[in-house]
């Protein structure tokens, strides 16, 4: 399944991963899937909550805090999700995948993306190399869990 997406969405994750350099950003991908392809029709960058590690901590503890932190692990807050959810509903968008950078690496799902992904949805990766936006991927993990397939992404002029 192709990704369509316009530049300007395309444009607020990349802004959005370069002001969150060196920390990971994310966000959440809404539109239409029809006909083989997802339509993004508007991107909704939310806050990292693993900048509050104490409410994080609650919500998902890490595994090895020590070296996990903002900068390598991101999470979205489960009352933004639901907000955005709700919010979505009501203009007829669905949740079609959700983004996020990886600061000084490569944009390719690490273990701990393929751990906690669902299939079906996209995962829009974006490569931020020292504050600076580079390559972007998607994603989507496979039924069985056991790998993501890279999926194309078209850009769609405005
Ligand atoms: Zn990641």
């Amino acid at each position: 399944m192709t990704l369509r997406i316009d530049e300007a969405s395309l444009k607020t994750i990349r802004d959005h991963g370069g002001r969150e350099y060196p920390s990971e950003c994310c966000g959440i991908l809404l539109g239409h899937a029809d006909g083989g392809q997802k339509v993004v029709r508007e991107v909704v960058p939310l806050r990292n909550l693993r900048h509050d590690p104490q409410r994080a901590e609650e919500l998902l503890p890490l595994a090895d805090p020590g070296r996990e932190s903002e900068r390598n692990r991101f999470l979205i807050d489960p009352r933004e999700q639901l907000r955005v959810e709700k919010d979505a509903r009501a203009r007829q968008l669905d949740v079609l995948g959700y983004y996020h950078s990886h600061p000084d690496h490569p944009a390719q799902p690490s273990r701990y993306d393929q751990e906690h992904a669902w299939p079906w949805y996209s995962y829009v990766i974006l490569s931020v190399e020292q504050g600076t936006a580079r390559d972007l991927n998607s994603w989507v993990l496979a039924e069985d869990r056991s790998h993501f397939d890279r999926q194309s992404v078209e850009v769609d002029e405005l």
